[in-house]
Formats: structure tokens, sequence, C-alpha cells
């Protein structure tokens, strides 16, 4: 059953091993599977007693610290190994990327560079290089925190994600993707195996800024993406999304709305992020206020929608 944070896996609560201030990881299970045939057979045969792995970033650090703890015996299915999730896919519309891509993989891509710049420019200031080199887009999807980086630049892009189970696969908008801080619409037995992005257009423009504690290897304080569509000296359509302002990353709609069908002006824009900041209600936590938080939201709004006019001239 899920646990605290939406994890379809087995939870309970065994005391856990002390050992230089970190637990130690419990016995598990390695199943290495590489050819989805071979992933859904074991998805089929665990079921909810197997927990799916990518790049491992989240999950040890999970268990080590006490947040996640597990039944000796736990199936551990790391879908690393399997080819047909590790590609990035240009199609000619969008771009396919499976589920095993590491943050690496998509900060060198030239093909992503190209089409979903606001993507590489939000991996870019993610994690550590060895993180990187790791860690996954879909494991950064599913682990499902509000302050996920790589969720705004998919909200803006209008992404969705494939989910596969022993029914078949199913086209999921990553805008009804999550459902709360750690949760997300996934069900036991279910993986995702690709995101799917629409490639940027002509007059389109994307970006992304972030605030942390510290300019590197930081959980974002704020995140925020914004695409606009220009039609002429009118933006045509926008989209804005925010990260670790609510329980899940989101879009403000009234801010969005606010912007079609006007000149991208100082006073608009600022009129513009002071509607975004107004519609989101962050809380206050160890790493910054809410009021702090909202101020920040205002201003990546206003430097994003800049970035992207300086980018369309
Ligand atoms: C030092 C450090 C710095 C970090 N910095 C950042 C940062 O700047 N920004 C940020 O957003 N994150 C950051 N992270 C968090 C983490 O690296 C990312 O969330 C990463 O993208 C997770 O991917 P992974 O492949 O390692 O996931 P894993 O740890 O393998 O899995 C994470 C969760 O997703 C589930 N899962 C993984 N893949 C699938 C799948 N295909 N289908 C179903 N379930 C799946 C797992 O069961 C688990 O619950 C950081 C982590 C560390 C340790």
């Amino acid at each position: 059953m899920p646990d605290t944070y939406g994890n379809n896996t087995m939870m309970t609560t065994r005391p856990a091993n002390n050992f230089i201030g970190s637990r130690a990881m419990p016995e598990l299970v390695y199943n290495a599977p590489e050819t989805m045939q071979d992933l859904m057979d074991l998805i089929s045969t665990h079921g909810p007693f197997a927990k799916i792995v990518a790049g491992c970033t989240d999950f040890i650090p999970s268990i080590r610290t006490g947040r996640w703890r597990f039944d000796p015996g736990l199936n551990l299915i790391d879908i690393s190994k399997i080819k047909a999730l590790n590609r990035i896919e240009n199609k000619e519309d969008i771009l396919k990327i499976g589920a095993g891509v590491t943050l690496t993989q998509i900060l060198t891509s030239p093909v992503v560079r190209a089409s979903c710049p606001v993507l590489t420019q939000a991996v870019e200031q993610m994690a550590s290089l060895q993180v990187r080199n790791t860690a996954t887009m879909g494991g950064n999807l599913c682990m499902a925190s509000p302050a996920a980086d790589t969720a705004p630049p998919l909200l803006v892009s209008d992404a969705w994600v494939l989910i596969q189970d022993a029914q078949g696969s199913t086209s999921v908008p990553v805008v009804d993707f999550f459902t709360g801080p750690g949760q997300s619409i996934l069900t036991p037995g279910q993986v995702l195996t690709h995101i799917c992005i629409p490639k940027i257009k002509a007059k389109e423009s994307a970006g992304f800024r972030k605030i942390g504690t510290r300019t590197a290897v930081i959980i974002s304080i704020v995140s925020a993406a914004v695409k606009i569509r220009m039609d002429g000296d009118l933006c045509e359509t926008a989209r804005i999304a925010f990260g670790s302002v609510a329980p899940t990353p989101v879009r403000v709609a009234a801010a969005e709305q606010f912007l079609a069908g006007k000149p991208l002006e100082k006073r608009v824009i600022e009129k513009c992020a002071g509607m975004a900041a107004d519609e989101i209600s962050p809380i206050t936590d160890l790493r910054a206020s809410a009021v702090y938080r909202k101020d920040v939201a205002e201003t990546l709004v206003k430097r994003c929608i800049m970035d992207c006019l300086e980018a369309l001239t």
C-alpha cells in the first residue's frame, strides 16, 4: 500500500539499525531486468511488494535517514538496464524521454537543448555532477517532491507521461500527475516509462529560474518556469509554473490568462507577476518563510518573462 510519501511499497515499523548517524540498508533482493517484458513479469510477480528504482539518489537517502523503512527481502527492481527506457527519441513534434535517462544525458543532449531549452536550464541547476550521472527525470517526477526541479519546465511545456501496468500503457498530462507532497497518481504495479514533451516552436520561448539557500546542490526554496508564445507584439498564450510553493508543483491559471492578448510591457509583466504570487499559498518551513517565498515567486516570474523576451529578440 502507498506509504506517507505515496510510494507503492510495503512499509513497516521495524526498528532501524543505526550506525554512523544513518540507518543500515535492509537486505534487498536486487532485480535488474533488461527488457520491458522482464520488468512487467517482475511487477506482476511481486506487485506491491516491490520497489521500482532508477538512479537511487532519492531511494538510498530516504532509507539512510529513516524516512522510509522496508522489511528485509524487499524486491528492488532497478530499471536502469532497460535499453528501451534509456533513450531520448527525437520525434517530429515531441521529445520522448525514457524514464531511465539520466539527468546528465538530458543536460548533454543537443536535441533537448534545441527542442526544450527550458528543461536543459533546469537540469543545469540540479544536484551535482555525481548525482546527475545516475539520477533520472522519471525518478524526479515519481518522487513527487513539491520541489522537483524538472516539474515546472514540464508543466509549462504541456508535457505528459506514459504509465505502464499489466493492462497496457496510458498517457497522463504532467499537470494531473502529482496529487500531494510525495504522492502521485501511480498505483502499485505501475511504472512511469516515458516523458513526452512538445518541442518549442517559432515565436515561443521558455525560461526557468530557481532560488535556494545557496547557489549549487540545493533544493529549491522557489522555482519558476514561464513559456510564452508571441503573435507580433502581443502575447498569444502563456504558461507559468512554480515548484516549492504548494503541496505539488503548480500552474497559475489566472496569471497565465492575464497575459494572453497583451503586449509584454513593464506594467503588464509586473501585474502578471503579482497575480501569480497571489495565486499561491506557500508554507513556512526550515528553508524559508511563506512571505519570502511569495516575494521570490513574483520576482522569478518577472525575470523569467524578461528572459523569454530577450531570447525572442
Ligand atoms: C545531493 C543531492 C542533490 C539533489 N539535488 C536536487 C535538485 O537540485 N533538484 C531536484 O529536483 N532534486 C534533487 N535531488 C533529488 C534527486 O536526485 C532527484 O529527485 C532525482 O531525479 C531522482 O531520480 P532517481 O532516478 O535517483 O530516483 P530513485 O531514487 O531511483 O527513485 C525515486 C522515487 O521514484 C520511484 N521511481 C523511480 N523511477 C520510477 C519509475 N520509472 N516508475 C515508477 N516509480 C519510479 C522510486 O520508487 C522512488 O520512490 C538531489 C538529491 C541528492 C542526493
